[in-house]
């Protein structure tokens, strides 16, 4: 098993791409001074290439298991979860007067990335408890949030999210689970649910489902939803643990990868009902959904970047081993490593670019969301939070795209190793197919960049972002190195052209729907090339600043060239996605005309 945390290129991708250098500056990331940071990923890596990553292998292969109506799941995973809270790290980002530590949701990404990348399936556990305690922490009771917020933050509790049902997919207006009224103020819950995450298991004493769910007076669609807590153990007074609540997992999914995560069919209230209890107010569910939802998005951005790291990692690896033909300019007669032959190099040099792109713009996003909770100025909060807003499906969707494509790769520079499954990288590949479907598949993610979030506040919140970009190519301008080479007039036209795709998104929006939603995906993936490619930028830029003031160290140059790389290999793309945007509907709409879809 090859993963090693990647922690100096993380903490280096903190600093010169998503902007905590800015962040330090500002005064708002004290927490993480004086190494603290370092210290804390440092010994996020270690625990997860000691502890979780060989068990990755055994929970693909093993899986988990229905047994007499109890999930089991693999071998060792309630220890290495009971040993991985134990030592506090579900408490990272959790809020302080609950138990947690209250620290940055950047720092707590760059955790999860680790997690995730040494075990995705076990991962993805706490990601649902912490999307959970978020939701919660911001919408539910104040008794709710005592009896429940300790246990959540420490992790001895997990937490699921219920919203699918056969018929409510990407559209829960077709939701059906029923909440009836109780005299005492709380509900019983009726209905079945499908596809739950840990919807149960054996690694926490308590689950604790966010369930959405109907009330007998609510209206029709998406408006009449409201969300409930329903825990698997009901509580006594004092908080201790009770009866069983009715509620049970009736079977487990048979999926292509995150085997050992339990994809759990649920029912509730098979006899007199779930006892649960309304989060938020009635009617209103799915905004308090989504405060976990998009908290959700970001870590599941980050499992993309997770995955993408590894499988690079694990093609270096095989790359430097293999040896076949002979590479361009070999002196000698024996067979060259793989390694050395250019097309290998130009996918691995991909591979890691994307990696890193989507790295940067997810730290992004997290800070933008930590900024929209620690500025002092309200005014900035609020522009923090739109840009938050901004990103998320960006970064959930570019992110797990390149999850897919960098996986997808690995597999290639494998070859035949890589097919069957050995090597892990086909397990790899299995395991991130998930990511661009769960939590709002990508395209509903796109359509959600284009309809929702490109008119925030008059189409400020984007204008900033070009703003941005448009910053950082100004001071590539100002640079001169060979070892830039066409990166600034590439990336220019990377970000000339997403200027011109939004103008025509802004100004078609009412007019042509029908062509805007069939452009979305192209657009949030030359937001990606364009947003990704000037942070690297940036990070190049600060690399090559340190190196003129005496800096040697081998990663500041491999950042500039790796900047470079995307500029003229990936960012050129951009071109031709805007065609597809401002041009290409007429030819969606005719093909599938022609085709009688
Ligand atoms: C392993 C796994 C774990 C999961 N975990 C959870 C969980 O913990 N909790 C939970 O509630 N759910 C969970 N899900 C469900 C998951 O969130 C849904 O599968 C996902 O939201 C997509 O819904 P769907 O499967 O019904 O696909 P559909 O909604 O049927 O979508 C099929 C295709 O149509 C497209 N599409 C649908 N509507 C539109 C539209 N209006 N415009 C354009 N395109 C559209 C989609 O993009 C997609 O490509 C999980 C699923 C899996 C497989």
């Amino acid at each position: 098993m090859i993963y090693h945390a990647p922690v100096a290129e993380i903490l280096f991708s903190m600093l010169h791409e998503a902007g905590l250098d800015h962040g330090f500056e500002d005064g708002l990331y004290a927490d993480l001074a004086d190494g603290f940071a370092e210290a804390t990923l440092t010994e996020a890596g270690r625990l997860a290439e000691h502890l979780l990553l060989p068990l990755d292998r055994i929970g693909d292969r093993e899986g988990a298991r229905l047994i007499g109506g109890e999930v089991r799941t693999p071998e060792g995973w309630p220890s290495a979860y009971a040993q991985w809270t134990q030592a506090g790290w579900n408490r990272v980002s959790g809020p302080i007067e609950h138990g947690g530590f209250g620290l940055p949701i950047l720092l707590n990404a760059a955790c999860i990335e680790i997690w995730t990348a040494a075990n995705m399936a076990f991962g993805l556990c706490p990601l649902l408890t912490i999307g959970a305690i978020e939701a919660l922490r911001v919408h539910g009771s104040a008794d709710l949030q005592a009896l429940y917020l300790p246990r959540l933050v420490a992790g001895t509790w997990t937490a699921t999210m219920n919203l699918t049902e056969p018929q409510a997919g990407s559209d829960l207006s077709g939701l059906k689970t029923r909440a009836v009224p109780e005299a005492d103020g709380s509900y019983r819950i009726f209905g079945s649910k499908i596809f739950i995450t840990f919807g149960d298991h054996d690694m926490a004493e308590n689950i604790v489902h966010l369930v959405l769910a109907r009330l007998p007076d609510a209206p029709e669609g998406t408006r009449g939803i409201s969300l409930f807590l329903v825990p698997k153990f009901l509580l006594g007074d004092d908080g201790s643990l009770g009866a069983r609540n009715d509620l049970s997992c009736i079977s487990l999914e048979h999926k292509l990868g995150i085997h050992g995560s339990p994809t759990c069919a649920m029912v509730f209230g098979e006899k007199d009902g779930a006892r649960g209890w309304l989060i938020g107010e009635p009617h209103r569910g799915l905004a308090c959904m989504f405060t976990m939802m998009n908290n959700a998005r970001l870590n599941v951005g980050m499992q993309g970047v997770a995955i993408a790291e590894r499988a690079t990692q694990l093609a270096l690896y095989h790359a430097r081993e293999r040896r076949q033909g002979r590479a361009p300019g070999e002196k000698s007669d024996a067979m060259s490593e793989i390694i050395r032959h250019p097309d290998v190099q130009r996918m691995l040099m991909t591979m890691k670019a994307l990696t890193l792109a989507a790295r940067a713009i997810c730290l992004m996003t997290a800070d933008s969301i930590d900024r929209s909770q620690r500025e002092p100025d309200a005014e900035r909060r609020k522009k923090a939070s739109e840009r938050a807003g901004l990103l998320t499906p960006l970064a959930k969707a570019f992110s797990t795209d390149i999850g897919n494509e960098v996986a997808s790769l690995g597999v290639q520079v494998h070859g035949g190793m890589g097919y069957i499954e050995d090597t892990g990288a086909a397990q790899l590949m299995r395991d991130v197919r998930i990511a661009a479907i769960y939590e709002g598949t990508n395209g509903i993610q796109a359509m959600d960049l284009v309809l929702r979030k490109l008119p925030l506040s008059g189409g400020e919140a984007m204008r900033d972002e070009l703003a941005d970009m448009r910053v950082v190519l100004a001071a590539l301008e100002s640079i001169n190195s060979e070892a830039f080479g066409a990166m600034p007039v590439r990336l220019g036209e990377a970000v000339a052209s997403l200027e011109r795709a939004v103008d025509f998104m802004r100004a078609n929006i009412e007019t042509r729907p029908k062509d805007i939603l069939a452009g979305a995906s192209p657009f949030l993936r030359l937001f990606g090339l364009a947003r990704g490619g000037t942070a690297l930028a940036r990070g190049a830029l600060s690399a090559h600043r340190l190196m003129s003031t005496g800096a040697s160290d081998p990663l500041l140059a491999a950042r500039i060239a790796l900047a470079r790389f995307f500029a003229e290999n990936i960012a050129t793309g951009a071109s031709g996605l805007e065609r597809n945007i401002t041009e290409g509907a007429g030819s969606v709409h005719a093909a599938a005309d022609a085709f009688a879809l």
